[in-house]
C-alpha cells in the first residue's frame, strides 16, 4: 500500500470499506428480518468496523500523515479527499448504527411490555376430594363419640392381614384371586381391620378407635367395584361391652350422618373376626323408607358389616376374652359417597376428572 500514491491509498481504503459495508447495506432500511439476537450481533460488528476504518491506528488516520508527501499544488485537494472520505465512512456507519439501535429498542420494548388493561388470569385453587369430605364428616362424628383416629400401613404381613383376624389358611380371602400379594408373606391390605390389631398391640385395652383408609382387592373395575377403595373400621374393646353397645353406636352414627329420624336394622351375617356378626342397613335418606331408585324400592340401604370381636382375635393379642369384650364395624366410604351423591358409577371418584370433582366443593 505504501507504494501507492497517497490519493490511490485513500481510494483503496474507500473500496475496502465499501466491500466490508456491503453486508450492512442489505438491512440498513429494515433490520426486522434479522431478529433481535442477530441485530445485536450486527451492532457489535458496526462498532468493530468503525474502529478498523476510523480508529487512531486505521489506514485512513495514516493517510493524514502523508499530506507532506503530496505536491504543494495538490495538497489542498488531497486534504479535502481525506476529509470527504472520512465523512462518508462516518455517515454510513452512523446510519447502520442508528437503524439497528432503533430496531433493537423497539423490539425490546415490545417483548417486555405488559398490557395492564388485560384481565388477570385467575389462579385455579384446588379443593378436597368428595371422599375426603365424607371421611372428615365420619371422623367428626366418631371423635365426638370419644373415638381416636388411627392410621395404618397399606402393605401388611399375613399375620395382620389374616392370622390375627382369625382368617384361617384355607379361607377364600387369602387366595391369589382376592388379594394383591407383593412379596412372600406380604400383601396390600384387603381390609382396614388390620389397624385394629396394631392399635390393640400399641395402645392395649380398653380401646376405642376408628381407622379410615385405602384397601385393595383383586376386582375388575365396573360401576360398583374398584380394586382400590376406602373403608372405615371401628373398634371398641373394654370390660362389659355387649351387642347393645354396638347397636347403639351404629344407630347414633347413622342418625348423625343422615338425620335424627334415620332407623337402623341388623341382619345376621358371618365374618371370621367377629362372633356373632351382623350386617347393618339404614332407612333410605332419600325416600325415608317408602322406596325409591336409590334404595331399589326396598326403603333400606346396606351400609356395612359388624359384630362382637371374636375371642380368637383377642387371644392372638394376649387379651383375655373372659375379661374383655368388644365390637367392631366397617363400611365402605366410596360406596356411601356414591349413594349420597347419587353417582351411577363409582369409578367417577377415581378418574380425577376435574369437571366432575369441582361439583363437590
Ligand atoms: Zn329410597
Amino acid at each position: 500500500m505504501t507504494d501507492l500514491s497517497p490519493q490511490a491509498q485513500v481510494e483503496s481504503i474507500t473500496k475496502a470499506f465499501e466491500q466490508d459495508f456491503e453486508r450492512f447495506a442489505r438491512f440498513i432500511d429494515d433490520p426486522s428480518a434479522l431478529g433481535l439476537e442477530a441485530a445485536i450481533a450486527q451492532q457489535h460488528a458496526v462498532v468493530e468496523l468503525r474502529t478498523r476504518y476510523l480508529g487512531k491506528k486505521s489506514a485512513l488516520a495514516a493517510t493524514k500523515k502523508l499530506i507532506g508527501r503530496v505536491a504543494p499544488e495538490e495538497r489542498a485537494a488531497f486534504g479535502q479527499l481525506v476529509q470527504a472520505t472520512e465523512a462518508k465512512l462516518i455517515q454510513s456507519l452512523d446510519q447502520a448504527e442508528q437503524s439497528l439501535k432503533t430496531y433493537i429498542e423497539n423490539e425490546r420494548t415490545a417483548r417486555e411490555s405488559i398490557d395492564v388493561t388485560l384481565p388477570g388470569r385467575r389462579p385455579r385453587s384446588g379443593h378436597r376430594h368428595p371422599i375426603t369430605l365424607l371421611r372428615e364428616r365420619l371422623e367428626d362424628v366418631f371423635v365426638a363419640l370419644g373415638y381416636a383416629i388411627e392410621d395404618g400401613r397399606e402393605i401388611e404381613t399375613d399375620f395382620y392381614n389374616f392370622d390375627a383376624l382369625n382368617i384361617p389358611l384355607n379361607h377364600p380371602a387369602r387366595a391369589w384371586q382376592d388379594t394383591f400379594y407383593t412379596t412372600k408373606g406380604f400383601a396390600l391390605r384387603s381390609q382396614t381391620s388390620t389397624v385394629q390389631i396394631h392399635a390393640m398391640q400399641r395402645r392395649g385395652v380398653p380401646v376405642r378407635m376408628i381407622a379410615p383408609g385405602r384397601v385393595f382387592r383383586r376386582d375388575t373395575p365396573d360401576p360398583t367395584h374398584n380394586p382400590m377403595f376406602f373403608q372405615v373400621e371401628g373398634l371398641c374393646v373394654d370390660r362389659g361391652i355387649t351387642l347393645a353397645h354396638l347397636k347403639g353406636t351404629v344407630a347414633e352414627f347413622v342418625r348423625r350422618m343422615f338425620g335424627p329420624d334415620t332407623v337402623t336394622r341388623f341382619r345376621p351375617s358371618y365374618f371370621p373376626f367377629t362372633e356373632p356378626s351382623a350386617e347393618f342397613d339404614f332407612s333410605c335418606f332419600k325416600c325415608k323408607g317408602s322406596g325409591c331408585r336409590i334404595c331399589k324400592n326396598s326403603g333400606w340401604i346396606e351400609l356395612g358389616g359388624s359384630g362382637m370381636v371374636h375371642p380368637n382375635v383377642l387371644r392372638a393379642l394376649g387379651i383375655d376374652p373372659q375379661e374383655y369384650s368388644g365390637f367392631a364395624f366397617g363400611l365402605g366410604i366410596d360406596r356411601m359417597c356414591a349413594l349420597m351423591y347419587e353417582l351411577d358409577d363409582i369409578r367417577l371418584l377415581f378418574e380425577n376428572d376435574v369437571r366432575f370433582l369441582e361439583k363437590f366443593e
